[in-house]
């Protein structure tokens, strides 16, 4: 006998996008500068900076953002090594210098930084198997093979690194099941399985994954009430819309899925009274999860939302003005 499958109800009646509330919610969150959750969330405040500038950009809403701030606070995260950190005075780290970098294309402002001293960053944080460390302590994950390659490829200096061994060490953590987990015997998770399709995406090597086996085992994620787990066993949560979705969209698989249903469940984790959206119904909203929302409502082709980029998570229009070239099966 197998345990229950572990899920969420949905109500019956689940309300249409609240756009207007979701973005007054982020508005006044990146307001409220003395409150206790802001203070609290300070060690990853630049990733909590660029979830809410791009869910605002893709609500057609930027302009509502204070963008002098933002840049001045970028700069000040820049360490003399040319990393950057998640906050004024915090150690250097490639999960913050890629939401910085990401933060500063949006604008359109890579240049108010030192962008030859983030490639060297970036480039030192190479491996000789290809992979690379998160930052100076030495931690391997496929997400920061991820992070490397989508900031130089953002800067258009992919030439720093060797891309084949990138390529190489992301491959050596395929496993059997078709999906990818952190280091090479990890078990496959689809936040790892995002990181790795995009990677192969921007260096144009999907004829590595067997698209099949692991379109399949994405699909396997949506349970009967719509919503998206991580990995099997796991509950539904609204930021693996986003992951698994992607994921889907950039291996041309997202059909697989059940659109209507998964559509219902991001809705449901509205909340209609605070704006934002909740990792689950009923639950607590946040910045994070109200990103996740939106953009998974955009790769469903929901209406009145602009298109968001499966690879690097930011609005499409944003990475056509780079011109970068992605495979996208
Ligand atoms: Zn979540």
């Amino acid at each position: 006998m197998g345990t229950p499958m572990k899920d969420v109800k949905i109500p019956d009646n689940v309300n249409s996008l609240l756009l207007d509330k979701h973005a007054d919610y982020i508005a006044e969150y990146g307001a409220k500068t003395n409150d206790y959750e802001y203070v609290m969330t300070e060690y990853l405040r630049m990733s909590g900076m660029y979830w809410g500038l791009t869910v605002m950009d893709l609500m057609n809403q930027l302009h509502r953002m204070n963008k002098d701030e933002v840049l001045s606070f970028i700069k000040r995260c820049q360490h003399e090594c040319g990393g950057i950190g998640a906050s004024i005075g915090h150690d250097p780290h490639l999960l913050y210098t890629l939401s910085a970098i990401q933060i500063l294309t949006l604008y359109d402002a890579c240049d108010c930084i030192d962008v030859d001293g983030v490639v060297n960053f970036i480039s030192r944080l190479q491996q000789n198997d290809g992979s690379f460390m998160g930052d100076k302590w030495g931690e391997i994950d496929t997400r920061f093979s991820f992070c490397a390659v989508a900031c130089l490829s953002l800067l258009n200096r992919l030439d720093a690194i060797n891309t084949v061994k990138a390529v190489e060490f992301v491959v050596s953590c395929m496993n059997y099941d078709g999906g990818f987990g952190c280091r090479p015997g990890s078990e496959s998770h689809s936040g790892q399985i995002y990181c790795c399709i995009g990677l192969l995406s921007i260096l144009g090597r999907l004829d590595l994954v067997n698209v099949d086996m692991l379109g399949w085992w994405l699909c396997e994620r949506q349970l009967p009430s719509g919503g998206l787990n991580g990995r099997p066993e796991k509950l539904p949560d609204v930021c693996y819309s986003w992951w698994v979705l992607a994921s889907l969209k950039i291996i041309g698989r997202i059909h697989w899925i059940d659109k209507d249903k998964l559509i219902k469940f991001i809705l449901a984790c509205q909340d209609d009274e605070t704006g934002g959206f909740a990792d689950r119904p009923g639950d607590m909203v946040d910045p994070f999860h109200t990103l996740f929302g939106i953009t998974g409502l955009s790769l469903l082709g929901y209406s009145g939302i602009k298109a968001v980029n499966p690879v690097f998570c930011m609005p499409e229009d944003v990475i056509n003005r780079q011109s970068i070239r992605l495979q996208i099966l």
